[in-house]
């Protein structure tokens, strides 16, 4: 049996080595000079690859609920197999999973290497044009055309296009399937707010709440950092796939933060400072509080002389800078696009394969994972974890057997 794999990055290289026995021909066709460009990319270049708590919850997907069927501890084990067995040695820190050496290279080596000594053949500068499907599939590419059994598409999304995963994919499955708008992830999120250049450079631990109008759809905490133009960091990612879907839909959004989220009652704890410290004018009162860029911008924004006295501002002013420390405001916009984004929301729709196997429902022996399918992760590996786990299902469905 021949079986053409699309793309040869995380998903693809994963796929091949789990789809290759005696009786299979699988082939990586590859349209960069090597694979695995993005891979070198991830985690800071240390690649988070996989987390300890992987749960549905932390995942976004029009049909979540097929998630639920492949998300299990029986599957992590396999995907945690999988990474043992092609030698990757982990360093787990707060249930995040990286290579002991620290090192994303190593974790596309271990691919390469095993892809490479069970057999895969590896073609590269070998971009896929077009995929016809007659009897059996023809894979029109740069280089003729390739005949398979099965194909595997594995091109990754739009995100990062640099990376070789610039959106391909989608025309190769539209003879098949619909598409849900592919929008960027884990990405900035911007701002019209006038304090944009006073701001830029913050970084502080907030809590960062996201409404689409006054109804909390995710929170998240952590370092956030305020930019020239919007907020960004870990708990902004977090909140983009969510918050850029519903102002695509044209929705009212907003990211509260909360400035002091290590104080349950900022009033006592601001009345208590002040009883401590009542030499301290209002500048001074909160240095060490909050970075002080962002202490100037609120007093600024409620009218408050720096060279006030926190015990003497009246019970609204009081009221109306507590509200700023804790439930900041900030309107969102715009978003940083897919040469930032680090994954892609939208894709395939889950309810258009076979969940349990990956296969196409609409085109037999076509398979589709990673990244094209509908299904982004927060950071801390769970995108990676869901590359793994679906490489693997279509691996086992395409060598005959599934649970
Ligand atoms: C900066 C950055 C940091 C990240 N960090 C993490 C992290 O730490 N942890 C985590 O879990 N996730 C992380 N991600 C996300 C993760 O890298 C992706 O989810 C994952 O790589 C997707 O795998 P994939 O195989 O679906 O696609 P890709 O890895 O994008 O691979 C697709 C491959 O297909 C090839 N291709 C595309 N079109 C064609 C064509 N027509 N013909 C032939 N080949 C083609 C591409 O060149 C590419 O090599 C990060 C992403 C970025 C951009």
């Amino acid at each position: 049996m021949k079986i053409i794999i699309i793309g040869g990055g995380a998903s693809g290289l994963a796929c091949a080595i789990k789809a290759k026995d005696n009786t299979n021909e699988v082939t990586i066709l590859e349209k960069n000079a090597r694979c695995g460009k993005k891979l070198l990319l991830t985690g800071n270049g240390r690649c988070n690859y996989f987390n300890e708590d992987f749960d549905v919850n932390y995942y976004h997907a029009k049909k979540k609920e097929l998630l639920g069927d492949i998300i299990t501890e029986k599957n992590k084990a396999e995907v945690l197999t999988f990474l043992d067995d092609i030698g990757l040695v982990p360093k787990i820190q707060k249930g995040y999973y990286y290579p002991r050496s620290n090192q994303a290279v190593s974790v596309l080596e271990s691919l390469l290497n095993a892809a490479i000594s069970c057999g895969v053949v590896i073609k590269t500068d070998v971009a896929v044009l077009n995929i016809r499907y007659e009897d059996k599939f023809y894979v029109e590419t740069s280089d003729g055309v390739y005949e398979a059994d099965k194909v595997v598409i594995a091109t990754g999304s739009k995100a990062y296009p640099k990376t070789g995963s610039n959106g391909d994919g989608y025309n190769l499955v539209k003879p098949f399937h619909h598409l849900i708008n592919p929008l960027p992830a884990l990405t900035p999120l911007f701002t019209n707010l006038p304090y944009l250049r006073d701001w830029a450079g913050v970084r502080l631990d907030a809590k960062a709440s996201l409404y689409v109008g006054n109804n909390l759809l995710q929170e998240e905490s952590g370092e956030v950092q305020l930019t020239d133009n919007g907020i960004s960091g870990i708990p902004i990612f977090n909140l983009s796939s969510v918050a850029i879907r519903e102002l695509t839909n044209k929705k009212d959004v907003k990211v509260i933060l909360n400035f002091l989220p290590f104080i349950d009652d900022a009033k006592t704890y601001l009345d208590e400072r002040s009883d401590k410290l009542p030499y301290l004018n209002i500048s001074s009162f909160f240095d060490s509080l909050i970075n002080y860029k962002l202490s100037n911008i609120i007093l600024k924004k409620n009218k408050i002389s720096y060279d006030s006295f926190y015990a003497t501002l009246t019970p609204s002013k009081k009221n109306s800078l507590i509200d700023d420390l804790t439930s900041f405001e900030v309107p969102i916009t715009g978003y940083a696009d897919f040469n930032t984004a680090q994954v892609c929301s939208g894709g395939v729709s889950l309810d258009e394969i076979n969940i349990l196997t990956m296969e196409s429902l609409k085109q037999k022996d076509l398979y589709i994972i990673g990244e094209m399918l509908d299904v982004d992760g927060v950071c801390g590996g769970y995108n990676l974890g869901f590359v793994w786990l679906s490489a693997i299902l279509a691996a086992k469905s395409i060598r005959g057997y599934h649970d």
